[in-house]
């Protein structure tokens, strides 16, 4: 996945554009700026390529989460419901905003599963955030279902997989608000920096003042602008903005070489009857920055994850045990370990957690591995490495 593999002459033209006029800002300075607007071409793009009406960069990822959810005016005590396989920015971004974060069980796609969705409902549920990891995505249509039911918000976190599409759309572009990460191990990465996109027009509104400061970029005298509301910096800089730009004209190509450096592994995993693979929702299409496939139980997972480390096949994960990425080692969430009191009210919604099992989860992340897919390898790299995991799943079971 990460496009920091191919970094290269592109990226620094890009780079060398801004560093000739050294306005770092996104915002203001035009004279100085010799015509050279990296943020507003990256979000003009990324409009484009992802088929949205509007983009607002950010900061990170993460970033995009609070500004997403607090653009669509949810904040203290509403409660967003999320998957338990994840990155830890998921809750972060939720609970910044002192709102709660539900956390409801993956099925077989390994993000949420719409039935254990529909459970978690209550009357302060405000938007439903589904995580598509590992370049592949969740059953939107049955979300969107319970959304319109329950009128609530969907909002896609396509963080792991920009460049993946649903019934032909983007991922990202599909809810009523989609965020992505840019940070450096990404498909396409700034660095560091994420998005929002939306068709909403009130709420990219809200994304573009509340990640500035509330300011209202009325005009091109920042002094002069007004505040319609308070914000926050989660802005993105111009150098950020500049590589984030040479790489997603290199989505499509980064794309092309995962498919067929995951397809050269999944033949050869296919051939093993005990292997089954992560479930796709009909109509998608993946990125193909990993492969996830499933093995007979948690016990033969760890093994062939060890028997992989021992044949030297680094960047494949079994993340029942990893503490960035699922429930179970996520202590400080549950102890609810922070630097700075929280509010009563937080602390009080999420005593859940203290005591709440996740077994379906659990039945899931527990017997799957999860494999990186590069961009650098070479044709007998990926041939000799697809043998030798083969070999290595054969001798364990
Ligand atoms: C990377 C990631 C984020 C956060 O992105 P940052 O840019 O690192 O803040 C959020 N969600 C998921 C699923 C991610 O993988």
């Amino acid at each position: 996945m990460p496009g920091f593999e191919l970094f290269g002459d592109k990226e620094r033209k890009e780079l060398s554009d801004v560093l000739g006029n050294g306005v770092l800002m996104r915002y203001g300075f035009d004279g100085m700026r010799n015509g050279h607007w990296k943020a507003k071409e990256l979000e003009q793009a990324l409009e484009e390529k992802l088929q949205v009406n509007h983009a607002q960069l950010v900061s990170s990822g993460t970033a995009a989460v609070s500004v997403a959810l607090a653009s669509a005016g949810i904040g203290a005590g509403d409660e967003v419901i999320m998957p338990t396989f994840t990155f830890v920015a998921s809750f972060e971004a939720i609970m910044m905003l002192g709102a709660i974060p539900i956390l409801v069980d993956i099925d077989d796609s390994l993000t949420l599963d719409p039935k254990a969705v529909e459970e978690a409902i209550t009357d302060k549920t405000k938007a439903i955030m589904p995580v598509h990891m590992c370049g592949s995505m969740a059953n939107l249509d049955a979300l969107q279902a319970i959304c319109k039911r329950h009128d609530l918000l969907l909002i896609e976190d396509s963080s792991q997989a920009t460049g993946a599409t649903y019934k032909g759309k983007p991922l990202g572009s599909i809810g009523d608000l989609g965020c992505l990460s840019l940070d450096f191990v990404k498909i396409i990465t700034a660095g560091e920096g994420g998005a929002v996109l939306t068709n909403n027009e009130k709420f990219y509104r809200h994304a573009d003042h509340y990640s500035d400061h509330g300011h209202d970029h009325i005009g091109n005298d920042r002094g002069a602008e007004t505040h319609p509301f308070l914000g926050y910096n989660f802005r993105i800089s111009e150098l950020h903005a500049a590589v984030g730009l040479a790489q997603l004209r290199r989505l499509d190509e980064f794309v092309a070489i995962q498919k067929k450096n995951y397809t050269i592994i999944r033949e050869a995993l296919s051939t093993i009857p005990e292997v089954t693979f992560r479930a796709v929702p009909e109509g998608g299409e993946e990125s193909y920055s990993f492969l996830n496939f499933f093995l007979p139980d948690l016990e033969i997972s760890r093994q062939v994850i060890q028997a992989f480390k021992e044949n030297g096949i680094d960047a494949c994960w079994n993340y029942y045990d990893n503490s960035w990425h699922y429930i179970r080692k996520w202590e400080h969430l549950k102890e609810l370990k922070t630097l700075y009191p929280l509010s009563a009210e937080v602390k009080a919604e999420l005593k859940y957690l203290e005591s709440k099992t996740f077994e379906q989860s659990d039945h899931y992340i527990g017997r799957n591995i999860s494999c990186l897919i590069k961009l650098s390898w070479t044709e007998e790299e990926v041939l000799e490495r697809a043998n030798k995991m083969a070999k290595a799943i054969t001798s364990v079971l």
